[in-house]
């Protein structure tokens, strides 16, 4: 066990986007430094952070600065070249480390690498080139999915097929080389279990949250997730399969689909905080960006328990039409309201989010959702 790496140290973070920056909030809070390194400039994590690195991912050199001058690197999302890593390594701990993070990059990786540990993924195959493609929708069947092996996310590079009249056009249109095609799961709902880990192999969970997307973006989560225990206890179990199998040390999300017979299967994992676990920072006595700083830093993880029944909505940049979203309408509710610095506002490009509570699950999802209407009203 190493010496943990206490406050006044400084941390180092590869991306820097909203989960850069949350985490940036709650490593200073603790009297962290944080140093963060994306190839853009004035980011949402580099607004907070005492360092700001602007430079590709591919500079060797810059990242050999930005590494020398931290103590522990981590990241925030999880498309970091493997070259960014073992550049890094040579001066400081990167976590979670290289496998763990080349094994999130790859959708064909991932679920081969859960399916040989015992954990239940749905049915899927490999396909490389539009013959496969129609081979396995003739094994699997329709509807299936079909996404890109990497870098496809909130629904980006991925495709359901109705029928095998349609595999030239989509795979032209996904334009790789690699994709996998799983089978369409009829799931009853979607869950996902936040959780941390240490060196010394300790583990925290948050959840399971519920968590509904429109167009295969986070729409809300709420927590708890309001199901039969043992479903939650099935699902949190998994979760801690997939930390000890991966040997993570930081933070990781396990998204998972509950099918109408009841059972779990894994969709994908997220090596570092996730969306669904924004809600942490309200409603939890330690949020899943500080459980990061500990994981990281060898120090005890903290306490999960949550304080109140909560819901968490995602203000996209939908919401900036013509004119500004009604900040004072909104900010009139109780509920808490997350900025992430973002000038520009795009559709579906995530601006911010809200969290609201309630005394019962209803009750916080209801007021989350009348809260983000507000920011509509004239
Ligand atoms: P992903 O980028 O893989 O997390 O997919 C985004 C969303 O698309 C998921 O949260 C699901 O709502 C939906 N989705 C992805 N894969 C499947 C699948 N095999 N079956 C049904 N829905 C899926």
């Amino acid at each position: 066990m190493t010496n943990p790496i206490l406050p006044g140290a400084t941390l180092g973070v590869l991306g820097s986007g909203q989960l850069g920056r949350m985490f940036a909030i709650a490593a200073r809070r603790l009297g962290y430094r944080v140093h963060v390194y994306s190839p853009d400039v004035s980011t949402p994590a580099g607004q907070v952070s005492d360092r700001e690195f602007s430079a590709a991912y591919n500079d060797l050199e810059q990242l050999a600065e930005f590494a020398r001058s931290v103590d522990v690197v981590t990241f925030e999302f999880e498309n970091v070249p493997a070259a960014a890593t073992d550049c890094i390594q040579k001066y400081c701990p990167v976590h979670p480390s290289k496998d763990v993070l080349s094994v999130a990059q790859n959708r064909i990786r991932e679920k081969l690498t859960l399916r040989d540990a015992g954990l239940a993924v749905p049915r899927f195959c490999e396909v490389t080139t539009a013959e496969e493609l129609r081979a396995a929708v003739l094994e699997l069947g329709v509807p299936s999915v079909v996404k890109t092996a990497s870098s496809g996310y909130d629904g980006k590079g991925q495709a359901v097929l109705h029928n095998v009249g349609q595999v030239e056009e989509i795979w032209a249109e996904l334009a790789t080389n690699q994709a996998i095609l799983e089978q369409f799961v009829d799931f009853d709902c979607e869950l996902s279990v936040v959780g941390a880990r240490n060196s010394r192999g300790e583990i925290v969970h948050y959840g399971p949250f519920l968590n509904t997307h429109t167009d295969h973006i986070l729409d809300v989560t709420i927590c708890p997730s309001g199901l039969a225990t043992d479903v939650d206890a099935r699902a949190i179990d998994v979760a801690h399969q997939v930390f000890d199998c991966l040997d993570v040390v930081g933070v990781l999300c396990v998204e998972l689909f509950v099918t109408k017979d009841g059972q779990i299967l894994i969709n994908e994992i997220a090596p570092r905080p996730h969306n669904s676990g924004h809600l942490t920072i309200d409603a939890h006595n330690t949020c899943q960006f500080e459980q990061q700083v500990r994981a990281i830093c060898g120090l005890p993880l903290g306490d999960t328990t949550q304080h109140t029944n909560a819901a968490m909505a995602n203000i996209l940049g939908d919401v900036w039409n013509d004119v500004d979203p009604n900040w004072s309408a909104l900010l009139a509710t109780d509920v808490k309201l997350h900025l992430y610095g973002k000038v520009e506002a795009r559709p579906g490009r995530k601006m911010g989010h809200i969290t609201a509570f309630g005394n019962s699950i209803n009750d916080a999802d209801r007021a989350v959702r009348e809260a983000r209407d507000s920011l509509l009203n004239k």
